[in-house]
């Protein structure tokens, strides 16, 4: 075994994996990237067709970003920002403002609250909008709402925000209870009683948007236990490990809109689908999901690709209104009492600006969009494997859902070990994704080639025929 594996193994326990699978084997040790391209160890390149687990958007060694960094280093890494400011910090809050109210839409996301990763950006969303509540809306109990099978984090408060029984029931005693809605997840809809067809035939005249209903049911009922939702949290568009399930059109428009009336808060998760990951439906300036719906949230959590998927920083913007509830005299401790060491921090900050310039450039605009139809057109040749139940793409996020038999849409069993067995399938053939239960995630970085898109569709093609058998559909 190559040295650094055995290092590996005899140190280190990986994130979200069963650390017994993974010492039976040699891991893959990635030594460079460049591009969509990472290279292990012993030379062997693969695609990286997850962008490194959703965060990275321009490519890997990208030369813009890797000079932006140089340059602040010559400068320093790292100060704090408790008690001091710095410039990449100030000049990034300010366009990231930009960023977060491209058509004067109101409320104004005029603060920016910088802190370390997706998970902090909605614990610290949650705090305010708690104490928020409490201080000026004068709601005792605040509670939360959000969307079956969504997921917001790992730490306790955003674990507490999600509905991923399977990751979460062994901390169940640690978490507060929020309440949860159900997902409108066309595929696996309870009320649409279209026959079962091939998605591409799909039926959904029937929808009479129960799911939109049931949003409405529940804060009615919760506003007749005195106790009104103090918060709505989504991921919009797209809820990414909830299974990659797409909204339909209007749906969040619509749901915000209930939200609203019954004052709540919005507070969006865009930590997956921001920065256009979601497309440019809206126009190139939309780099927000939820703008695309029209919505904008009193909350927006950034990040993954906020640093362009180099280092790990988040922001969590909100309203001058939210702000002003924490001012306040010293003694009146009305302080936000959160933080980390390395909020604000300089050589993130001037990635996140790189990132951000090359977001808003003509060439990768026209690229973002002619990937997404190459994807698109290339994905449509999966409809023909019969273990394929639906394809999803919303932007440049897909998932491919498998499942045992597409004419009753049967799942596999979790136990079956569809989706990673697929996913390895893949990484033997050089390209490396993660699945999510038995959807197969697609989300390639935005500089990747149409003959790299083509060779990962192809690569997901052979590897769901080889591993879960070509049979004729059923
Ligand atoms: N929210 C969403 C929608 C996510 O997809 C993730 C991570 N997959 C998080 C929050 C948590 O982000 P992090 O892993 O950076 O803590």
């Amino acid at each position: 075994m190559n040295p650094l594996a055995q290092l590996d193994h005899k140190y280190i326990w990986h994130p979200f994996t069963q650390m017994r699978d993974w010492l039976r084997r040699e891991p893959i040790i990635i030594t460079s990237g460049r591009g969509a391209v990472l290279r292990d160890v012993r030379g062997r390149e693969y695609l990286d067709a997850n962008s490194s687990i959703w965060t990275n958007l321009h490519g890997h060694n990208h030369p813009k970003i890797n000079a932006a960094i140089s340059r602040q280093l010559k400068k320093i890494a790292h100060s704090s920002a408790l008690g001091l400011a710095n410039e990449p910090a100030s000049l990034l809050a300010k366009g990231l403002v930009e960023v977060a109210n491209p058509l004067r839409r109101t409320p104004r996301l005029e603060k920016v609250f910088f802190s370390d990763n997706g998970s902090t950006a909605l614990e610290v969303a949650l705090k305010l909008a708690y104490a928020f509540s409490r201080r000026a809306k004068k709601i005792k109990n605040p509670k939360f709402l959000s969307i079956e099978g969504a997921y917001h984090g790992d730490t306790v408060g955003a674990v507490s925000l999600g509905h991923i029984d399977l990751f979460h029931k062994a901390y169940g005693g640690l978490l507060f209870k929020s309440d949860q809605v159900m997902s409108p997840y066309c595929y696996r809809c309870p009320f649409n009683r279209a026959k079962p067809e091939r998605a591409d035939a799909r039926d959904y005249r029937k929808c009479n948007s129960e799911c939109v209903g049931k949003v409405e049911q529940k804060f009615s009922a919760q506003k007749k236990r005195g106790n009104p939702f103090a918060a709505f949290v989504f991921e919009p568009l797209m809820q990414g490990a909830a299974g990659m399930i797409p909204q339909p059109h209007g749906w969040l428009n619509r749901v915000s809109q209930i939200a609203h009336a019954h004052g709540s808060l919005l507070v969006a998760d865009e930590v997956m689908t921001g920065f256009g990951r979601t497309g440019l439906m809206g126009g190139k300036n939309n780099l927000l999901a939820s703008h695309l719906e029209k919505v904008q949230p009193d909350f927006a959590c950034l990040a993954k690709g906020l640093t362009g998927g180099y280092l790990p920083m988040a922001a969590t913007l909100t309203t001058r209104k939210i702000f002003n509830a924490f001012l306040g005299e010293y003694h009146e401790f009305k302080t936000f009492f959160h933080g980390h060491s390395y909020t604000g921090n300089q050589v993130g900050a001037s990635a996140s600006l790189a990132s951000l310039e090359l977001l808003e450039g003509e060439k990768s605009v026209r690229a973002r969009q002619n990937l997404e139809e190459y994807m698109r057109d290339e994905l449509s040749s999966l409809w023909s494997l019969p273990n394929v139940g639906d394809i999803r793409q919303v932007g440049l996020v897909a998932g491919i859902e498998l499942v045992k038999i597409s004419r009753t849409r049967e799942p596999f069993a979790l136990r079956d070990r569809a989706g990673i067995r697929v996913c390895e399938a893949m990484a033997a053939r050089g390209v490396l994704t993660r699945p999510i239960g038995n959807v197969i995630a697609l989300m390639p970085p935005y500089c990747t080639t149409p003959e790299q898109l083509k060779k990962m569709v192809a690569v997901l093609h052979q590897s769901i025929s080889k591993t879960l058998g070509n049979k004729p559909a059923i």
